[in-house]
């Protein structure tokens, strides 16, 4: 039996990958479940897959938890240190799906683990994308790729030496606003942004695909994963979401991986490497399809991605302070604290002021630094926005 960790199994893709599990029960031995908030579905699920330990983040959650394992033998935690205590025990596959940079530690550990991990945690690439592959090398552990996109690229490379990739395309849906005029945008609404038109995801990702930071942070993800150059990573929106990713190699060919919108094929694949097993994805009618479209990703709609390709240039701990920052100004559209296109304006306003401070940025990418930074983003991200509702 395959020992299994699932970090963010409350979470949209942690219900996938207990669906997966799901089918084929047998096959695999859970030993830690973690949420959030959700402290009835962790249970649940703790349960009903008879899990070693759940752990929830919120230690203020800690007593519920407890009382809805009480007497299944199932050990209950919470807090950070309970999360990193449980990616130190040992497993062969683990999940990382927490949203946000609280992600990061938990990953690296289970790395120090030798553990393969199937990241969905993308924000660990955009911080620490050189600490996750120095980790993974020196522990001989595993990184598998399960975004979408990144999980097409990886798929599309099998086989393929690395020196002939002329370049890495990912798409982009495009979002909720993708067809609104831009003078709209201003008065967008997170209800509105939270309604994705093809993917079914979290709350905070669909609202990062409507500002196209979800295809910001991929971006960055492409470069560090692959180790590709910038120049040679673009994204294109194509609203059907049904090509994920295409590589493009010296001779000219393009390799698309195509399939439909539904995580359980890149999760899956994540599960089974290297090997393929049949998965409940629908299968494409391409003709009853009829066509694929594509639209250029326009930076002056969508300034996430000229941000993206500044943080790639900078390279050091500007990732970090990036995807924090881009953290913090979520919350406070979500909270209503400052609008849709003020997103943006607030992360390019904090890499400035970060930037603007000596060494912040080009400190080494330890976990002590990067989570350092991601606090110091977070900062100026709330005294700007305190600036801007003044
Ligand atoms: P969800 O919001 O649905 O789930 C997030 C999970 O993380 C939940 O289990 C949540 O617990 C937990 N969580 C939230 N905050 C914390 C915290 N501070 N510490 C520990 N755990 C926490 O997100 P998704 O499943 O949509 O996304 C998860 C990750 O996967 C993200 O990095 C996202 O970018 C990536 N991803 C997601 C895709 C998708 O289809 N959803 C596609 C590609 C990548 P609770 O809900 O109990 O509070
Ligand atoms: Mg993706």
């Amino acid at each position: 039996m395959r020992r299994i960790s699932i970090f963010g199994a409350t979470g949209s893709i942690g219900q996938n990958t207990l669906d997966l599990i799901g089918r084929d029960r047998e096959a695999y031995q859970i030993v830690a479940l973690t949420g959030g908030q959700n402290v009835a579905q962790l249970a649940a699920d703790a349960k009903r897959f008879n899990a070693e330990l759940a752990v929830t983040a919120d230690p203020a959650r800690l007593a519920d938890l407890r009382s809805a394992l009480a007497g299944t033998g199932i050990e209950a935690a919470a807090g950070p240190s309970a999360l990193l205590d449980a990616a130190s025990r040992p497993a062969d596959w683990v999940m990382s799906c927490i949203v946000g940079s609280a992600g990061l530690a938990p990953g690296l550990r289970a790395l120090e683990q030798g553990a393969s991990l199937a990241l969905a945690n993308k924000e660990s690439m955009v911080c620490a994308g050189p600490l996750m592959l120095a980790t993974a090398r020196a522990h001989d552990a595993t990184i598998l790729p399960v975004d979408s996109e990144h999980s097409a690229v990886f798929q599309a490379l099998i086989g393929e030496d690395i020196a002939t990739v002329e370049r890495v395309i990912i798409t982009a849906s495009g979002g909720a606003f993708r067809d609104w005029p831009l003078a709209d945008l201003a008065k967008a609404t997170p209800e509105q942004a939270a309604q994705h038109p093809n993917w079914d995801m979290g709350q905070r990702i669909t609202i990062d695909s409507a500002s196209m930071f979800n295809k910001a942070l991929e971006l960055i993800e492409t470069k560090e994963f692959f180790q590709i150059d910038p120049s040679r990573i673009e994204a294109v929106v194509h609203p059907e979401s049904m090509i994920h990713a295409l590589v493009g190699f010296t001779d000219g060919a393009l390799m698309a991986h195509v399939g439909p919108p539904d995580m359980r094929h890149a999760i899956g694949f994540a599960l089974h490497y290297p090997d393929r097993k049949s998965l409940p994805v629908e299968r494409l009618d391409l003709v009853a399809l009829g066509q694929f479209t594509f639209r250029s990703a326009d930076e002056t709609r969508w300034p996430a991605l000229r941000l993206a390709r500044g943080v790639m240039a900078t390279g050091g701990l500007s990732g970090a302070v990036f995807n924090a920052a881009k953290e913090r100004a979520l919350d406070g559209f979500i909270d209503k604290r400052i609008g849709f296109q003020q997103i943006a304006s607030v992360v390019e306003e904090v890499l400035s002021r970060v930037s603007a401070q000596q060494g912040h940025i080009d400190a080494d990418i330890t976990l002590d630094n990067v989570m350092n930074a991601d606090h110091l983003a977070r900062v100026r991200a709330d005294e700007i926005m305190t600036e801007l509702e003044g």
